[in-house]
């Protein structure tokens, strides 16, 4: 076995999708991890499950009501906080050396900056981050000199492709897409998509915003821009690949015409560990693709007539400024509704649009104007579907 520093962990949405499967890699190697603080939104039951099985010694919750239900039903003598400067409490956590930035949505973004300030590792889930603050983050990340480590499975295919290589070398990012449940579906029917036939995704077992980012291909769009900022590539060297078995999680080019690919199952756990163990590997005894049953591994060009989103994200990336942050906002309010049944499913790129039309970016590049450009975007959009309702 490789010599792992021994890592004490503060996982932020320790109860979603990723935070459970990130507890599953520690639960099988108790020697090199430990769990010292855990962050979740409402879901105490499974939270307190969490702490009887990892014993942190400090959890968050979303406010004082869910904290209160949550004392009563704990024995051990952890410490329970809650709301938005718990969250930062948790990340900061004095003693862990490396934060799992997974909660969804904004709510993850000043934790995830409070880790890099308190000078934690981060294994980076919460592509929103990136999206609403790339340029602050990365600054962030060099004057703190710690890592940014992608849990995101296209990233940290392309950070894998990265490795041993010049970064001068790369000429194109090849970002793979699984395409989502609708890939194949006529266009014309789009507008009676119901939230159930959107949350039934394909190959990826997620998260209910990110699996409509996923029928919508905004997820995807999301990761241009995460990647664009991650790896200090521009724009127009990212090409997005439709790529229905998600057996190949990207690829990078590089100027003497080769490519390098990372595959492997669609299984979250393999990204995860690899951010968490990196630079070693962990046995985590997965299953490899068995190419003789799938015999063939296809690629598509992406519709952008059906997945305008996919588009949408392309123009505020090359926009820039708080551009980004608003399309992410805009998506969080229209995802929300839609799965509330209160638009349809094509009123998601459609909002979106009108959103980055209506913004006059801020001058400054700070937090706050992020946090401005959010703020905006959420209200603007409220509006705009109440009118519409
Ligand atoms: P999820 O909905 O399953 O879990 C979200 C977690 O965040 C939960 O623990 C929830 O309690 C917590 N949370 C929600 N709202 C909160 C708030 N306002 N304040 C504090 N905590 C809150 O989501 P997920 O699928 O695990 O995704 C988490 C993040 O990881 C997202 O940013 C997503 O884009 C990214 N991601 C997920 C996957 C995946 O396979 N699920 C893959 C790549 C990236
Ligand atoms: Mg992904």
């Amino acid at each position: 076995m490789p010599d792992h520093r021994h890592k004490r962990l503060s996982i932020l949405g320790s109860t979603g999708s990723i935070g459970r499967n990130t507890l599953e890699v520690v639960e099988q190697f108790p020697d090199i991890y430990q769990v010292e603080a855990l962050a979740a939104g409402t879901n105490i039951e499974l939270l307190s499950t969490q702490i009887q099985k990892f014993n942190p010694k400090c959890v968050c919750v979303l406010d004082e009501q869910h904290a209160i239900q949550l004392k009563k039903w704990v024995q051990s003598p952890v410490e329970i906080i809650f709301g938005p400067s718990g969250y930062e409490q948790i990340a900061a956590y004095p003693g862990t050396n490396m934060v799992v930035s997974a909660i969804v949505g904004a709510a993850g973004l000043m934790p995830t900056i409070a880790a890099i300030r308190s000078g934690k590792d981060v294994a980076l889930a919460n592509k929103e981050t990136l999206v609403m603050a790339g340029e602050i983050v990365m600054r962030d990340i060099k004057k703190h000199n710690v890592r940014l480590l992608p849990v995101d499975s296209e990233h940290s295919a392309i950070f894998q492709c990265l490795e041993g290589h010049q970064r001068t070398d790369l000429s194109t990012i090849l970002l793979t897409a699984s395409g989502g449940p609708f890939r194949n579906r006529d266009f014309s029917t789009f507008k009676s998509i119901q939230p159930k036939d959107a949350l039934n995704h394909p190959t990826w077992s997620m998260g209910q915003k990110i699996t409509i980012d996923s029928a919508t291909l905004m997820n995807k769009g999301l990761e241009v821009i995460e990647a664009h900022f991650l790896f200090q590539v521009p724009v127009t060297e990212i090409q997005v690949i439709v790529h229905p078995q998600s057996i190949v999680h990207s690829m990078v080019a590089y100027h003497d015409g080769s490519i390098i690919a990372q595959l492997g199952i669609p299984d979250m756990k393999g990204a995860i560990a690899y951010a968490l163990s990196y630079p070693n590997r962990l046995p985590l005894n997965q299953p490899i693709p068995n190419f003789f049953d799938i015999q063939s591994l296809d690629f598509y060009e992406p519709d952008l007539k059906k997945f305008p989103c996919l588009s949408l994200a392309f123009e505020a990336c090359s926009l820039g400024k708080t551009y980004p942050a608003v399309l992410n906002a805009a998506n969080e309010i229209t995802v929300a509704a839609f799965l509330n049944h209160q638009i349809g499913f094509m009123d998601i790129p459609h909002f979106i649009e009108k959103a980055l039309a209506h913004h006059q970016p801020e001058k400054e590049m700070d937090l706050d104007s992020i946090v401005c450009a959010d703020r905006w975007a959420r209200n603007m959009l409220n509006q705009w579907m109440t009118k519409n309702a």
